[in-house]
């Protein structure tokens, strides 16, 4: 991103901007534009930061490499910003910037040190180049790992999971025992560990979607979120707006809300993808594509 910023391309930076070729293509695949067009559109900004980009060479990228305000977790040393780290000046704690294609800023670093867990985050790729969201957290040795929550499997983890300080954010759908936040899901409190009896749970992140705990609050107690405008589709990528209901057996599903006659009726109710593992996290978004550029 500096490094955009200081080639003064603001072609791959601006969020606003990334939405519009977002829009390009769905308007493409939708007929409305042709491909020649769109590729004409690709090409006058390509050549426009290649220009760019020469002015500059390798040594000379300005941008401003800041420092983090959490000191380095195993010598509390400073740690700076670099190219392509973050680095302690005082030991060998390092981060890289881009991990599985998604790039972290500063402040998520901040965070990281700070609570030794970030998340869930959007935006991974894996080697498929599939997207994926995953929590960060620091093991032992400090180093990061992924963490897709516990029981992402299906099977459940043999452990004991001690709920009795989460807060409950209503009753569980298909039994009535509490619903927390844990990891990546909000789960039934009887859904874990080995005594488990319910399998209720549903995902703080759908289709790219965040479900804030208020929403799943609402959900619980009224059946139904406000309406949620940031789902994007994994199949045709494209945004789309609905509310999650409580479905009749208990699980989680989708409401759309009515659309413009152009647009194929949907069927309602649909059911959720299952959202437990991490490749149901939905769709690309251009915010990826763009981060490979920086790699
Ligand atoms: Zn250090
Ligand atoms: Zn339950």
């Amino acid at each position: 991103m500096t490094l955009l910023n200081g080639l003064g391309i603001p072609e791959l930076t601006a969020p606003e901007l990334t939405g519009e070729w977002e829009w390009k293509l769905a308007r493409m695949e939708a007929g409305e534009m042709s491909r020649s067009e769109f590729m004409q559109e690709i090409a006058a900004m390509t050549e426009r930061i290649v220009a760019r980009a020469k002015t500059y060479d390798s040594d000379t990228i300005p941008g401003d490499f800041g420092e983090l305000a959490t000191p380095c977790p195993k010598c509390g040393g400073l740690i700076k910003e670099t190219y392509k780290k973050f680095q302690c000046q005082g030991c060998d704690f390092s981060l890289w910037k881009i991990v599985a294609g998604r790039q972290f800023e500063a402040a998520e670093i901040d965070e990281l040190l700070t609570q030794r867990r970030i998340g869930p985050l959007t935006g991974f790729r894996n080697k498929m180049g599939r997207p994926f969201n995953a929590i960060i957290q620091l093991n032992a040795e400090n180093s990061p790992e992924f963490d897709f929550g516990q029981g992402s499997g299906g099977d459940g983890t043999a452990e004991a999971v001690d709920f009795s300080q989460h807060e409950s954010l209503g009753a569980c759908p298909k039994c009535g025992a509490r619903v927390v936040a844990h990891g990546m899901s909000y789960v039934c409190e009887r859904s874990q560990g080995p005594a488990k009896n319910c399998d209720f749970r549903s995902g703080t992140i759908i289709l790219q979607q965040a479900i804030e705990p208020d929403q799943m609050q609402k959900l619980l107690r009224s059946g139904r979120t406000d309406l949620l405008k940031d789902f994007v589709s994994a199949r045709t990528r494209r945004k789309f707006s609905a509310y999650l209901v409580r479905a009749a057996d208990g699980k989680v599903g989708f409401e759309f809300e009515k659309r413009e006659p152009r647009t194929p009726a949907r069927k309602p109710r649909a059911t959720v993808e299952k959202t437990g593992s991490p490749d149901a996290a939905g769709a690309a978004t251009v915010s990826s594509g763009r981060k490979k550029i920086t790699s």
